[in-house]
């Protein structure tokens, strides 16, 4: 029998999700508000739901791709009423952990089993199938849902208990801000000091300053030919995006009591600098480091 998915939020990373599960032979029943991304999911073979509660009614599982923790809520309380019994709710945003043991809680006490599953990997991982999964939830539940998830993904990790699959994300992420900033500070004090970014590269990619900030999305141009820093700073992963995961992480420091200084500081630094960025992928800080440190 055919697995009906209900696909709730078809946006830039909704949208090839769901096109790979139809792909796959799903059948996907999809809803977001936006008119554009309902003709695009048409053209990829989703089948058009007049509205969220409308998508889940009798799926087997019911995703939602959504921008933040108070929608993925409402949307949880909009639809829960009108879920077939045995329906899986994963939900693949990114929110803060306290918003995914809330979704979870919600959708268990309706009787439904439920798994937060954040990816990481951007619009083309989406695109391409090859996205992280981070998952929290019952391990039944994530052996269930590990079928379409590796539709989606390339790797898929079950990190533990309801909201385990965004606690591993906002600390992925904390990481990646924090050295962001490490590295294009580096690279900003190495230009003063007379070193050339190249130079400062062959050095610390292979020694002990190596990180994906530096090796893989470099935020100076040339070093690695395929960082957005050599395509104008187009993301990638936006300044915007990691603003909001730093904020995500910054609610999650301050809920659980850990002194982190530099996270909190990175928040601050993502904030100011997407205000200005334009749209710009995350490593165009280096650029706002530069200016100010003329
Ligand atoms: P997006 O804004 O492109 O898509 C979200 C979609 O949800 C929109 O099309 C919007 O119309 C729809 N929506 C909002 N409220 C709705 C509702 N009540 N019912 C139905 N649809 C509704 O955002 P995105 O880039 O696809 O990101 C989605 C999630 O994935 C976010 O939580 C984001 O943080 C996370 N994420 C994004 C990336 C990325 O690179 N874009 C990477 C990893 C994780």
């Amino acid at each position: 029998m055919t697995t009906t998915i209900g696909f709730i939020g078809l946006g830039h990373m909704g949208g090839p999700m769901a096109a790979n599960l139809v792909a796959a032979g799903y059948d996907v029943h999809g809803f977001d508000l936006v008119p554009a991304s309902l003709e695009q999911a048409e053209k990829d073979g989703v089948r058009l739901a007049a509205s969220a509660t409308d998508a889940a009614t009798d799926a087997d599982v019911v995703v939602t791709m959504l921008p933040n923790g108070r929608l993925v809520l409402g949307v949880y309380d909009e639809v829960l009423a009108a879920a077939a019994p045995g329906t899986l709710f994963v939900d693949s945003s990114t929110i803060d952990v306290a918003d995914a043991r809330q979704a979870n809680a919600s959708a268990v006490a309706a009787g439904f089993a439920a798994l937060d599953a954040p990816v990481s990997g951007g619009v083309g991982g989406a695109t391409a199938g090859t996205l992280t999964f981070m998952v929290g939830g019952a391990e039944g539940d994530f052996a269930r849902a590990l079928p379409l998830l590796e539709v989606m993904g390339r790797k898929v990790v079950h990190c533990g208990a309801a909201g385990n699959g965004q606690a591993a994300k906002v600390c992925n992420n904390l990481i990646l801000g924090i050295s962001m900033i490490a590295v294009s500070e580096a690279f900003v004090l190495g230009e003063k000091l007379g070193l050339t970014n190249q130079a400062l590269f062959d050095v610390a990619s292979t020694a002990s300053g190596q990180c994906w900030a530096l090796t893989t999305n470099c935020p100076v141009p040339g070093p690695v030919p395929t960082s957005p820093a050599n395509n104008d700073y187009k993301p990638g992963f936006s300044a915007a995006l990691m603003t909001k995961d730093l904020g995500l992480a910054a609610n999650a420091l301050r809920d659980n009591g850990v002194e982190g200084e530099l996270g909190l500081l990175a928040t601050s630094i993502y904030e100011k600098f997407a205000e200005e960025s334009g749209g710009q992928d995350f490593s165009a800080i280096v650029n706002a480091i530069r200016e100010r440190s003329a």
